[in-house]
């Protein structure tokens, strides 16, 4: 298809990733981002091969892989004696993939996604937040909370969980999903220099803890998980003090309380895991679709919460070269993912309830079930069908 004036609203991953696509193939992208400058997101995220894939197609998976982190192996241990359960080998993942498993801070992430959208040309448009969509004319006309207004040929939400655009699809807001998350950025001290070396998680009852490290070695990424009935805090990124994980994990393992022992006070901060049911429909006819968490929203507990978006941001651009038409290219893309997105969004709740079972050490047993052993590592967004 012959080049197109496209707006992508909202500079996350799916966001920055899917202008790097497009850019890629001649179109003409502007992204609006609400945020009035790219903040420190102080968090980790694991990027698996089939997220790595996306990120080697538009050109930034070296820098991503030189800058993060590859494990060999991983431990998945007891909560109570710290034993370890299962054993999961990362040694082979690159001869398996041919693509790498990935550990690395968001914030560096997104610092070489918006250099290599830069030094492509793309405009990227900060403090810019999407308050209405008018998709009654020939093109979209988007108008921001400034005041301004802009048209485009196509616009692509990417404006994640919380997205304006999805409200055009569904009114409905994210739902609690019974879980909440502590999460923090350790420095790293000799208490806790093993659980740098050896990266894993901690199950039990209800909660889990996922610990890996990030910045060569330099910190530990911890999140501690666990479920509570309903969420009436407001708002996001809540400060909350180690003392609040002492109260839930006081009867966790010693590696557990060297891990909370480790988080310096005022660097917790609690989040409530929401999410969305799957979408019937992603596209308004040639207008208007969605990517990323604006489209599926899921649980983290497969760890495919951005690689989907990622996939989605690549698969997208592949369908509108494709295609005849947007709307063939979005009917398309929508055919192309749907299914992909909603088992996983379904799994990743299942995994939960495995990972959180009463008797931890029955995971242990028999056949694992997790995004490796289903297959979602195969996934070639450069080369499915779409
Ligand atoms: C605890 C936890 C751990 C996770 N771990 C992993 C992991 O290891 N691996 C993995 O793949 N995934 C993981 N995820 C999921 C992952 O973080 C998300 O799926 C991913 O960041 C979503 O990216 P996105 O670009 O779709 O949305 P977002 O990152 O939410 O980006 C949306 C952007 O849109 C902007 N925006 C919002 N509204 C507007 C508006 N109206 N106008 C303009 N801009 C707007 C926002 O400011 C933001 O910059 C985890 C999630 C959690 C909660």
């Amino acid at each position: 298809m012959a080049s197109l004036d496209i707006a992508v609203i909202g500079g996350g991953i799916a966001g920055l990733t899917a202008m790097l696509a497009l850019l890629d193939r001649g179109h003409k992208v502007t992204l609006y981002e609400a945020a009035p400058a790219w903040g420190d997101i102080g968090a980790g995220i694991t990027l698996s091969p089939n997220a790595m894939r996306g990120l080697d197609a538009v050109g930034v998976g070296e820098a991503v892989a030189a800058t993060g982190m590859e494990p060999q192996l991983q431990h998945i241990s007891h909560w109570q004696d710290g034993r370890v359960l299962r054993e999961v080998d990362r040694s082979t993942t690159f001869e398996t993939y041919r693509a790498h498993y990935i550990y690395i801070h968001r914030a560096d992430l997104h610092q070489i996604l918006v250099a290599a959208a830069e030094a492509r040309g793309g405009r990227i448009a900060l403090g810019k937040r999407l308050g209405d969509i008018d998709t009654s004319g020939e093109q979209p006309l988007l108008h921001f909370a400034d005041d301004t207004t802009a048209s485009a040929d196509l616009v692509i939400g990417a404006d994640g969980l919380k997205s304006r655009i999805r409200q055009l699809f569904d009114p409905q807001a994210p739902h609690f999903t019974g879980h909440i998350a502590f999460r923090a950025l350790a420095p790293v001290s000799p208490a806790i220099q093993h659980l740098v070396d050896q990266p894993g998680m901690h199950i039990g009852p209800g909660k889990m803890v996922v610990r890996y490290p990030l910045r060569k070695g330099e910190l530990l990424n911890l999140v501690f998980f666990a479920r509570q009935d309903g969420w009436t805090e407001d708002g996001w990124a809540i400060p909350a003090e180690p003392g609040e994980l002492q109260a839930l994990y006081g009867d966790w393992c010693e590696d557990i309380q060297s891990m909370i022992a480790a988080v310096r006070p005022g660097t917790v901060f609690k989040w409530a895991i929401n999410a969305h049911k799957p979408l019937a429909q992603w596209a308004i006819a040639d207008k208007v679709t969605l990517i990323g968490d604006a489209a599926h929203a899921m649980t983290p507990f497969l760890g495919q919460g951005a690689a989907t978006g990622i996939e989605d941001a690549v698969m997208l651009a592949r369908a509108l070269e494709d295609s005849a038409t947007v709307a063939e290219a979005l009917a398309r893309f929508q055919a192309a993912r749907h299914e992909r997105t909603s088992f996983i969004q379904a799994e990743s709740n299942a995994n939960a309830d495995r990972l959180q079972g009463s008797e931890a050490e029955m995971y242990g047993v028999g056949n694992m079930r997790n995004e490796e052993t289903l297959g979602l590592f195969f996934y070639d967004c450069t080369t499915e069908p779409v």
